[in-house]
């Protein structure tokens, strides 16, 4: 619980730092300063934070995440472990699929619940510019496996770059409800180790809404948000020569608009980056090193009770936006994306 009545009841953690891909828009061409192996959590850490989470904060609902959680060796075992200690809390992984195809059936058999795949392009060329990997074939191979051991629903999520992919927005759209996919668009936000993100460049929830609407019609989906931060959006096809609906409704589609209309009122999230600090808000710049409190001995009361206190003084909102004039008091984190676990 935090000074403004939120409940942190949806847990992300990070396993590790590193990555096999190089986003433009989260890690630099020559990735980071990777977290030593003994500085990032073990399994039986994780572990125990996780069952300290849960047992006695009220978390109802963990991510792993990353940097990249497939290139950890031991996640299956991870997970594995995670599902004998609670049988029921339902645990997802965010991953950019690279590895999937081989791992997928593995990670289902140990218990995990479902998976997001993050993918903002479907051409070859455009994918490799925007991770500076050319493994556009290797994600796919892994979403299909995914898909295919029944690691649903799948959810996509796609990051749009001005003049990179943001031409992709209908193309990507189409092929996930061709497959029954729901795609998730998320708005860059100033994450990226580059510091190269501005305002102005970004591509806006309104924006991606427009790019969408030239080929699909969306309508607000009646089912309640409840604290979700993508608003949900039913999709069926634009008649060309009408302008109206036609057809069915083929599926769901998200917009999280992050920065232009933050939830941050409504926000559940509790962090735990892969080193074991607490990070109350993606844009905290404060962090409580609770990996370091459970290395010297502490017990799970006192580390509760350390959590619940760094959870108190989560910060309102991130204040990334003000009307779209840009955010004069806002500072952007040292940390990117990768390295405190999106
Ligand atoms: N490597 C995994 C992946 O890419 O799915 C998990 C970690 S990644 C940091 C988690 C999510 O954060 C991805 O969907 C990615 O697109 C998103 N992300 C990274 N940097 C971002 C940024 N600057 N703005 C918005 N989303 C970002
Ligand atoms: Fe790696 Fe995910 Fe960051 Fe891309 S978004 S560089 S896949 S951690």
């Amino acid at each position: 619980m935090d000074r403004f009545g939120r409940q942190a009841t949806d847990m992300r953690l990070s396993v590790t730092d590193k990555c096999n891909l190089r986003c433009t828009y989260c890690m630099p061409a020559e990735g980071l300063q990777w977290l030593s192996k003994q500085a990032v959590m073990t399994a039986g850490e994780i572990v125990r934070i996780v069952g300290i989470g849960v047992e006695r904060l009220g978390v109802r609902e963990l991510r792993l995440t990353g940097g990249e959680p497939l290139v950890r060796p031991d996640l299956a075992a991870i997970i594995a472990a995670l599902r004998e200690h609670h049988p029921d809390l339902p645990i997802s992984m965010t991953t950019n699929g690279v590895g999937l195809d081989r791992k997928a059936q593995a990670l289902k058999e140990t218990g995990l619940t479902r998976i997001n795949v993050s993918l903002d392009s479907l051409h070859e060329e455009t994918f490799t510019r925007l991770t500076r990997r050319p493994f556009l074939s290797k994600v796919l191979a892994g979403v299909e496996a995914a898909r295919a051991v029944g690691l649903g629903p799948l959810k996509i999520n796609a990051v749009l770059m001005r003049g990179i992919n943001d031409h992709e927005a209908a193309g990507l759209l189409a092929w996930a409800l061709e497959h029954g996919f729901e795609l998730r668009f998320i708005e860059q936000m100033p994450l990226d180790a580059d510091h190269g993100w501005t305002r102005r460049a970004m591509i806006t929830a309104d924006e991606i809404h427009g790019l969408l609407s030239q080929e699909f019609c969306l309508r607000p989906d009646p089912r309640a948000r409840d604290g979700a931060p993508a608003a949900r959006f039913q999709v069926r096809r634009r008649d060309p020569a009408r302008g109206e609906a036609t057809g069915p409704v083929l599926g769901t589609a998200g917009i999280i608009a992050s920065v232009t209309e933050p939830f941050c009122s409504d926000c559940r999230r509790t962090r735990i980056t892969a080193e074991g600090k607490i990070m109350s808000c993606l844009f905290s710049r404060e962090e409580f090193d609770l990996l370091g409190l459970l290395r010297e001995g502490a017990d799970d009361d006192e580390l509760a009770v350390r959590w619940q206190d760094a959870m108190w003084v989560k910060p309102r909102a991130h204040g990334m936006d003000h009307g779209g004039l840009g955010a004069a008091d806002f500072i952007q984190p040292d940390r990117s994306m990768s390295a405190i676990g999106g």
